[in-house]
């Protein structure tokens, strides 16, 4: 996997041994298996297992190589080392890419289509051999591979599938093989475990995020050298970031260290709060210790002002005053000196900044919170992570360090972002403004360089999602589907939070909400949106109990989002109203007194021979599932994001009839489904398919206009 952008000193990097000696002989390639004598009692034969590996790799490596690209890849290219020991090496692959588009930009179009379908289908061929178990294979090849031999097919797939999007650009991918390739399986769970030393939930979100080679890439980067303890964490929960009040400490700069604390004064503190000004800290030393004076914020060119992003888990507040150790101020005061621009020591920060009493006073700084980080001259990240790397590296390495680090997966943290002019990062040797990457950033991401822009596109995802939300003119809808997304990856220790902060994000005022408590606080931000994009609808995750928002999330974070909600959110806009949300989908009125077989629920089309299978979201227990679509379960109607296509799984949601009133059924949200047409494509769901259409099964589906008006309570 040598292709890929450079990293200083990598982290256990994986050697691919190169263990075919045979070459590709190329012809069928869906049969290569069979026509070289490898049937399937010859592949599950153990004696010949070491025969069947280096077969599996000149198949699935080597011929996957030549086959996709469409000429003969000769594998010395793609071999080092001497006879007694070889390897894979990878790094010719972008010379390659390049042969195939200037191959393929030069044949006729007829061709290019032909070209286009062929690679397709054998990259979803292979992911699916060395993934899903096969049903008409006993043998599992992933078993047979082992995950690092797994782990270099995936690579491999995902970077001609990546390079094939582009050369390909007038046919649309027809499916997401990315999704495919990051599922539970052997080179998954490889990687994930490549990150020692790093939280549970953090390597779990970053799977999420990150396609199968640019988590390669993440993991040679060198673990974090501070050691905090996440042994009892979770792929769902940190322990270490919900933080326990009562117990947190402010941490010295150096461990052993006892110096100070030294306070801001309250009452300086109060009166700019309460004026609605911006009170900002200016650290002063007379010779007699260090002084807190408290600044009211006058404009940019009087005060500019620095203003911290930092994750509390690092140390850097402080739940029972405002004040912290003479240690980390002095270290403080020079950062924030190097950060601004202007080069002043005007800063805030909400451990300083935010009164711990009276609740007034705290409320209204909060309150203001979008505000301070929109005003400051910069913004500066103090992850102690990214603090204790070097910034002498290439800028993927830099990007990608940003987007591992914890302060990346904070709620709070993310708004900050987001409203931030001039975002800094503090790096061992000093701050980085990422946006001076912008031009070597324009310059690599092109379209001739298939090699490194896989990493680097992931890599700066998080920083294009900054820009867009911080943009003037981004649409709301967007900016709404934009923020869905990058919320469902980060967390808050305090759920109150979140609406505040989603708000912000939006440039919605936060002062009905501030008054707001409990859920209702989330039910408010939901009436606050005049449009949401459609497929926020369709997405997993507890919904709201209120009438009218029963389809509204109760949280958007921590949420899952599907493969293809980015695609989707162009789909249509949905209107909040008070009485439910509106909108316009296909879907079908059910009767649903059919069989339940292995608590999938099939139906047939009212008037056409076809047979549809609906089965419940992940997050539904089967009891659950087994007593919603139970008899007493009246008028069900189903709603579909889009009407149902061959070999592709439909997310919809199951709602029941209320009423009709001109065009627009009233229907009441009940929970999450997905829907597949029946047949092959079904079983690789999981979802069993039946060889006998059932007779004599009542269950019938009566299909609504494609565009029909819903109003979902
Ligand atoms: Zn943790
Ligand atoms: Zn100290």
């Amino acid at each position: 996997m040598d292709h890929l952008p450079k990293v200083n000193h990598p982290y256990n990097p994986i050697r691919i041994s190169c263990l075919s000696s045979e070459d590709y002989h190329g012809g069928s390639f869906h049969n290569y298996d069979e026509r070289q004598g490898w049937t399937s009692e010859r592949l599950e034969n153990e004696n010949l297992r070491q025969d069947a590996v280096t077969f599996l790799q000149t198949w699935l490596y080597f011929g996957t190589l030549s086959e996709v690209m469409g000429f003969h890849v000769p594998k010395s290219d793609f071999i080092r080392g001497a006879d007694n020991q070889k390897w894979i090496t990878t790094k010719r692959l972008p010379a390659y890419f390049r042969r195939w588009k200037d191959e393929v930009a030069s044949s006729p179009q007829a061709d290019r289509k032909d070209r286009h379908q062929k690679s397709e289908e054998i990259v979803n061929f292979v992911a699916r051999k060395i993934t899903a178990p096969d049903r008409t294979s006993v043998a599992s090849i992933s078993q047979m591979l082992g995950p690092e031999l797994e782990l270099s097919i995936a690579v491999l797939l995902f970077e001609l599938h990546n390079s094939m999007v582009k050369i390909y650009r007038e046919f649309r991918p027809e499916t997401n093989l990315g999704y495919s390739l990051l599922l539970d399986n052997s080179h998954t769970r490889l990687l994930k475990s490549r990150f020692p030393g790093s939280c549970p939930s953090l390597v779990s979100r970053l799977g999420q995020r990150l396609q199968v080679t640019s988590m390669y890439y993440a993991s040679l980067l060198s673990p974090p050298s501070i050691t905090v303890n996440h042994k009892r964490c979770t792929e769902n929960s940190c322990v270490v970031e919900s933080l326990d009040t009562s117990t947190y400490l402010t941490a010295h700069l150096q461990s052993g260290c006892s110096c100070e604390h030294i306070h801001v004064n309250f009452v300086d503190l109060f009166v700019p709060i309460l004026s609605e000004m911006i009170p900002l800290i200016s650290i002063e030393d007379h010779g007699n210790g260090l002084h807190l004076k408290v600044i009211p914020f006058v404009d940019k060119a009087e005060t500019p002002y620095v203003a911290i992003s930092h994750v509390w888990s690092d140390g850097l507040g402080n739940p029972r005053e405002n004040s912290l150790p003479e240690c980390q101020l002095r270290a403080l005061q020079q950062r924030v000196v190097e950060a601004n621009s202007k080069g002043q020591g005007y800063f805030w920060m909400d451990t300083l900044c935010v009164p711990r009493q009276p609740p007034e006073a705290r409320k209204m700084a909060i309150g203001q919170m979008g505000d301070i980080y929109q005003q400051a001259e910069t913004v500066l990240v103090l992850d102690a992570e990214l603090a204790g790397s070097t910034k002498e590296c290439d800028v993927e390495e830099i990007l990608m360090r940003i987007t591992r680090s914890r302060w990346l997966t904070r709620l709070w943290t993310f708004q900050e972002a987001v409203k931030a002019k001039r975002l800094v990062f503090q790096f061992l040797e000093g701050p980085i403004d990422v946006n001076c990457f912008e031009d070597i950033i324009r310059q690599k991401v092109g379209y001739d360089e298939p090699r490194r822009d896989s990493v680097l596109i992931e890599a700066i995802s998080f920083w294009i999602a900054f820009r867009v939300l911080g943009g003037c003119k981004t649409g709301q809808l967007h900016k709404f589907g934009l923020l869905c997304q990058q919320a469902g990856w980060r967390s808050t220790s305090c759920a109150e939070d979140e609406p505040i902060c989603l708000a912000n994000m939006l440039d919605l005022d936060t002062k009905l909400l501030l008054e707001t408590h409990g859920s209702d606080r989330m039910r408010l931000f939901w009436s606050l949106q005049r449009e949401i994009p459609t497929a926020i609808l369709f997405e997993p995750g507890q919904r709201l109990q209120a009438d009218g928002f029963r389809w509204a999330h109760s949280s958007l974070l921590n949420t899952r989002l599907d493969e293809d909600y980015n695609l989707s959110l162009s789909l249509n806009t949905a209107y909040v109203e008070p009485q439910g949300l509106i909108t316009h989908c296909p879907g079908f009125f059910l009767s649903l007194s059919g069989k339940v077989v292995n608590d999938r629920v099939r139906f047939k089309h009212e008037s056409e021979p076809k047979w549809y299978v609906m089965g419940r979201d992940d997050d539904m227990t089967s009891d659950d599932w087994m007593k919603t679509i139970g008899p007493d379960f009246k008028s069900p109607v189903l709603i579909l994001k889009n009407a149902v296509r061959d070999q592709v799984h439909t997310d919809g949601i199951l709602t029941s009839h209320q009423k009709q009133e001109s065009q627009t059924v009233f229907v009441r949200y009940v929970c999450r489904v997905i829907l597949v047409e029946e047949g092959s494509y079904a079983g690789r769901l999981g979802i069993p398919v039946l060889d006998v259409q059932e007779e004599g099964s009542e269950a019938f589906g009566k299909p609504t206009a494609s565009d029909q008006r819903w109003c979902i309570s």
